[in-house]
């Protein structure tokens, strides 16, 4: 028998099938006769989040909007819609997501579960744009929740760790469409970034710095601006040093900008704007590894001077970094819970041996900052300094017993890194 994998093909799933219902009740028949599921998404994650010993379930046929309430500003979508999908029909009704990841290829409940976040000092994570919900627990039965009828309880449910419940329905906050811009600058020194750095996240929509921490210099800053009636009025040839580039650029040295979004400040859709790849090509590099840590914003220099002091020894091995900010929020299970974040992230070469033997020097140096890892990515910090990172985890943990009294969503991850417990079978 031919097994599943993920996005990255660095993990076959155990579930022994993939299973694609057509609607809602056959999808509740399913998890009713099941002991062991879990919902799938566009399987972008990196680690075995989405595994289970049982019967993944994915939504991919469950990929219509329901509902578009221009009064109440909000948009109700079925469990299996994506990112790039939900934009396109978003602005064709005249609205917008207040932000996105770096790809619209993932589903929105997928992204949702694991924290997924853009970059922006005033943008909080994917996540914190759901108001309601529709879950199908592990009886079969549908619970609706929302921010107003569940309020502190909601919070806890919404980074759910795909571990309450297969979520068929999501509803989420929309604002009027908007149009955005890309400025790519090249070439920022560390020392600038450092200490201007919090002036540079205020110069923009989003922000996005990559670098490869081998010449203390950030080699592009991406610049996503809301474009004013004078689009050419705010665009200076210099950015602390930086200048401003000539061309449209991949993120990755050597790769064509074929596959990225417009850039060189061409106005556009905040929709083909805010990630920073493209719809129908691959995303990033294609044959990767991903690892990412969240530090709370106050940490950001310091906290990338730590990783620049280790840039020699990790360099071979990375595809490029990009550092991200994220503003708080209040969802139990965030990195980002009550504290104003920033993202180092780590696009590896697809070699686990050498990124395995990488990452605890990147927890080690990262550890005065109480590092959060991405839930949806690798790392290796133990399970219990990640679970002392999550002040509500006890919360949460009544919540999935609650919802999940059987432990059919129950995997090995949700074991290590919420509950404790030895790896489940
Ligand atoms: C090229 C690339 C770029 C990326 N860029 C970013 C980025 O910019 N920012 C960022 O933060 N992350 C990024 N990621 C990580 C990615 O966003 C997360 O791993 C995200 O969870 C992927 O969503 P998915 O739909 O693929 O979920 P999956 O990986 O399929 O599943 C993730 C979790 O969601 C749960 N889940 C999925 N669907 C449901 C559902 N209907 N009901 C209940 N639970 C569900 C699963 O059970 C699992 O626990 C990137 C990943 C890749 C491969």
């Amino acid at each position: 028998m031919t097994r599943e994998h993920n996005w990255a093909g660095n993990l076959t799933y155990a579930a022994a099938d993939v299973t694609q219902p057509d609607s809602v009740s056959q999808l509740q028949e399913i998890v009713q006769r099941s002991h062991r599921v879990r919902a799938l998404g566009t399987r972008h994650s990196f680690n075995d989040i989405a595994d289970t010993p049982g019967t993944l379930i994915s939504l991919a046929r469950l990929d219509h909007v329901v509902r578009l309430d221009a009064t109440s500003r909000t948009v109700t979508i079925e469990g299996g819609v994506r990112y790039g999908q939900l934009g396109e029909y978003l602005h064709a009704h005249g609205f917008a997501l207040r932000n996105m990841a770096s790809l619209p290829h993932i589903s929105v409940a997928g992204a949702c579960a694991t924290a997924t976040h853009g970059s922006g000092v005033r943008n909080g994570n994917l996540a914190t744009a759901v108001s309601a919900m529709e879950v199908v627990t592990s009886d079969g039965e549908l619970e609706a929740l929302s921010r107003v009828t569940h309020g502190d309880e909601f919070d806890g449910t919404v980074v759910s760790l795909g571990a309450l419940g297969v979520i068929t329905q999501l509803t989420l906050d929309i604002v009027p469409t908007f149009q955005l811009r890309q400025d790519v600058y090249e070439n920022l020194s560390l020392a600038s970034a450092v200490s201007h750095f919090d002036d540079i996240q205020q110069m923009a929509y989003s922000v996005s710095l990559f670098t490869d921490w081998t010449n203390d210099r950030f080699a592009q800053v991406w610049l996503k601006r809301e474009v004013t009636a004078d689009p050419e009025a705010d665009v200076p040839p210099e950015l602390f040093g930086a200048t401003l580039a000539v061309t449209d650029l991949h993120p990755l040295p050597g790769l064509s900008a074929e596959s990225c979004t417009a850039q060189m400040g061409v106005p556009g859709p905040w929709w083909e704007r805010l990630p920073h790849f493209r719809m129908e090509f691959t995303p990033s590099h294609g044959a990767e590894l991903q690892s990412e840590y969240f530090v709370p914003y106050q940490y950001a220099g310091n906290a990338l001077q730590a990783i620049l002091r280790i840039g020699g020894d990790i360099s071979q091995a990375l595809l490029v970094s990009e550092v991200r900010t994220i503003a708080a929020d209040a969802l139990w299970m965030s990195p980002c819970y009550r504290t104003a974040c920033i993202a180092i992230h780590f696009t590896w070469k697809p070699d686990w041996t050498a990124v395995r033997r990488l990452l605890p020097l990147i927890e080690a140096a990262l550890s005065p900052f109480d590092p959060r890892p991405h839930w949806g990515k690798l790392f290796t910090m133990p399970a219990d300094e990640v679970r002392s990172r999550y002040q509500r985890l006890p919360d949460f943990r009544r919540l999935v017993e609650d919802h999940d009294p059987v432990g059919k969503f129950s995997n090995a991850f949700v074991d290590r890194y919420v509950f404790g417990t030895p790896v489940s079978s």
